[in-house]
């Protein structure tokens, strides 16, 4: 995926006019979150903080915070607050999150929040800019279908769907020529964990935000070069006023 010339042009603009601050993707499982703060890094070069791949990291490593995770992350239920607080206070200690950064997959839920306002409350600089909240929105069955038919290049990290956006050779990565693998949590009885847990968990922190201004609703069925540059404009938008 690319984004048009003009896209990249404006990006340009974005970066010597905009100081992006902190940005937090919120959405259903498989609305695309992974793969939009893959295009606002290129765009504004901050860093993409995604507590998913920080935990999977944690768990192919076998880390005490791994083992935790583990069997948590395979049924489809919510890792502890305090643990994913505690990494993702480590993540942000960063100097690369002095200018902004991408939270993707967090807060999920309103402890997490909590959490997150009051500690960018005591923050000096960009990092005491607002929160920029976006909410992509994406009906459940082409969540199903995008998550069920989800792989992955354990590789260089491109993203793949067997029914939308099929590799040249079935199961091979285009860029590495690595065998394409699928998440342990991506089969349909976990998506309807995930699903009960976003529900019951994550819907209020989208309301927490919403409420707070600085908030916005992106479609996200639509192709990629088209949330992104929703998501890109209502970034400059928000930041602007
Ligand atoms: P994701 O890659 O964002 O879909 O996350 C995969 C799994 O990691 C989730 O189903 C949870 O088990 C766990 N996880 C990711 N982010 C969080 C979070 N902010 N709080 C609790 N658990 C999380």
């Amino acid at each position: 995926m690319t984004l048009s010339v003009t896209e990249i042009e404006n990006g340009r603009e974005a970066v010597q006019t905009t100081v992006p601050g902190p940005i937090l993707l919120l959405g259903a499982p498989g609305v695309g979150k992974g793969t939009q703060a893959k295009e606002l890094v290129k765009l504004w070069a901050i860093p993409q903080i995604s507590t998913g791949d920080l935990l999977r990291f944690h768990k192919a490593n076998g880390t005490p915070l791994g083992a935790v995770a583990k069997g948590l992350m395979d049924r489809g239920e919510l890792v502890p607050d305090d643990l994913v607080n505690d990494m993702v206070a480590d993540r942000l200690g960063k100097p690369d999150t002095a200018r902004g950064y991408i939270l993707d997959g967090f807060p999920r839920t309103l402890n997490q929040a909590g959490w997150l306002d009051t500690r960018l409350a005591g923050k000096a600089q960009e990092q005491s800019l607002p929160v920029v909240a976006v909410s992509l929105k994406v009906d459940y069955n082409q969540l199903l279908r995008r998550i069920t038919g989800r792989r992955n290049c354990p590789v260089c990290g491109t993203i793949y769907n067997i029914y939308a956006k099929a590799p040249k050779v079935e199961g091979i990565c285009d860029v590495e020529g690595a065998a394409l693998v699928q998440r342990a949590d991506d089969t349909e009885a976990v998506f309807a964990e995930r699903m009960k847990a976003y529900s019951a968990l994550t819907e209020p922190v989208v309301e927490h935000y919403r409420s707070q201004g600085r908030f916005v609703e992106v479609d996200g069925d639509r192709p990629i070069e088209a949330v992104s540059a929703g998501i890109i404009a209502a970034v400059k938008r928000l930041r602007a006023t």
